[in-house]
């Protein structure tokens, strides 16, 4: 794709009423200095990296005469509501790319805005980092996600538990919209700002709607539909979101807001890493749950606007919502089901999913390895000589498996759907640890690794082992840095 020389960028988001956003400028960076370009994905979208470089001196030198803007959102953050907004972030503007798609390129860790609270505004090197690293792994396994375009060192201190060297991310996306967002004009505005924003999201995301009986209600089906997609794939991968308050809930279904995600090791559906989720609401197994909350409070949001007799209104909406559990068993056992060699899914093959999966726990198995493991020949032996549950569950998986062409059929299915390599927390760590200490060795080796996550090579043995489970129980990840 041809890059432009200048960013040039658009602007929709702000036909929306002045309450839905407030205009930003960015915090002076004392010593900016970037330490990560994503130069493909830069150059995929038609910037040339270098104009990244030059926006942040235009604005150290004050030439930078464009618009910023921080949105404001609303949110149930572990379940209570709380007004909130963009902290420590601000959107650049919306970028087209060749084919007509917008994205909205924000820049994060950019100061405090009107919506910062306590917060200083700030972002870690460590944190920013470890976005890049993880949302890359996200979209190279195939996951909507946001993307990363740069990290910045900011030449300032960051005060966390610690003292932290600063950082700023770009960050791209189809759109930051969330269902923080529905809450806050539901919450804060009128039910014409409500309805503007309901139609600006149609129009921006998903203009097909527009044209259905009632776009409101096909727009609810559609978010389902979206966050059913999404969650279910981070189920397949063992990936923990870590923090699914609905104002990190995206309309786009990008994953987005990678504060204290983490990957999963041995399989345990309580697994949490978050230091501050005590109470394991955001654990691996309870992520199918709480975005079914979460989509019933943006359901709630669009009372007003689905019809103007309010039963009506609601008897719709929970219809909407009750949709769920069927549309998330199918999409999940599909998924699941792929994972040990099935195309599709039908109920009587679920049965094979929980077994294996509580087999995996009692067994402290690691879920990654196990489901690459029973993709050959080797690894089936291993997995069916470790003890006699095992052997059984394997032997009536293979009679399946025989009934549907054997395993030449399904290993290629395998193969498409368990990766090989994932972000491992303890590798992550230590990449990290010495990037930030200036050593990026590991850090490129485990981005490379990570950018080709479903094929083995020799090197990437030593990328797939677990953590001892010492680490794995006592590691935590953290949120706001
Ligand atoms: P998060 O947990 O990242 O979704 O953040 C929740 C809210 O806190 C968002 O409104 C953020 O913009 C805000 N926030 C997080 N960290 C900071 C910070 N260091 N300074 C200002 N606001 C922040
Ligand atoms: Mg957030």
């Amino acid at each position: 794709m041809k890059t432009q020389n200048t960013l040039s960028f658009e602007y929709s988001y702000l036909n929306l009423p002045e309450k839905f956003y407030s205009f930003e400028y960015p915090q002076v960076f004392k010593y900016p200095e970037f330490v990560k370009i994503n130069d493909k994905l830069c150059r995929n979208i038609g910037i040339d990296p270098e104009n990244l470089v030059k926006l942040i001196d235009e604005i150290k030198s004050g030439r930078y005469n464009k618009k910023f803007f921080s949105q404001a959102y609303s949110g149930h953050q572990f379940g209570h509501f709380t007004n909130l907004g963009d902290g420590r972030a601000l959107i650049l503007g919306e970028h087209i790319i060749e084919n007509g798609d917008r994205f909205d390129i924000q820049l994060k860790g950019s100061g405090r805005t009107v919506y910062a609270r306590n917060g200083d505004g700030k972002a870690t090197l460590k944190a920013m980092l470890r976005e890049y690293l993880i949302s890359e792994a996200m979209y190279n396994l195939g996951i909507p996600t946001s993307r990363s375009l740069a990290v910045l060192k900011t030449g300032e201190k960051v005060y966390r538990e610690q003292e932290n060297e600063g950082a700023a991310i770009f960050r791209l996306m189809k759109s930051h919209i969330r269902i923080g967002t529905f809450e806050y004009a539901a919450n804060f505005c009128t039910k014409n700002d409500l309805k503007e924003l309901a139609y600006y999201t149609i129009k921006r995301l998903y203009p097909e709607l527009i044209n259905e009986d009632n776009p409101i209600q096909s727009l609810l089906n559609k978010i389902i539909k979206i966050q059913v997609n999404l969650v279910s794939d981070w189920m397949r991968v063992g990936f923990i979101h870590g923090v699914m308050n609905t104002d990190n809930v995206a309309l786009s279904g990008e994953t987005f807001d990678y504060g204290p995600c983490a990957f999963m090791n041995y399989y345990n559906p309580a697994t949490v890493y978050s230091s501050i989720d005590h109470f394991g609401r955001y654990a691996y197994g309870n992520q199918p749950r709480i975005i079914k909350w979460n989509l019933a409070r943006f359901a709630e949001t669009l009372l007003p606007i689905l019809h103007d007799d309010e039963n009506m209104a609601i008897q719709m909406a929970q219809n909407e919502i009750n949709e769920f559990d069927k549309l998330w068993e199918t999409e999940y056992y599909k998924k699941m089901l792929n994972k040990i060699g099935f195309e599709t899914a039908s109920p009587g093959l679920y049965f094979l999913i929980d077994d294996i999966l509580k087999l995996m726990q009692k067994n402290y198995l690691d879920f990654t390895n196990t489901f690459f493991m029973l993709s050959n020949q080797e690894g089936r032996e291993i997995i069916s000589n470790k003890n006699d549950e095992l052997k059984q569950w394997v032997k009536t998986w293979e009679k399946f498996i025989d009934d549907r062409g054997g395993f030449e059929n399904s290993i290629p299915i395998m193969q498409k759907n368990n990766p090989i390599v994932i972000p491992r927390n303890h590798i992550v760590e230590r990449a990290l640890d010495e990037a930030i200490a200036g050593n990026t060795y590991l850090f490129e080796n485990l981005l490379k690794k990570i950018s080709n996550p479903y094929s083995y090579d020799i090197e990437t043995d030593e990328y797939m082992n677990p953590p001892d489970f010492a680490f794995e129980t006592s590691y935590q990840t953290f949120c706001g840095t």
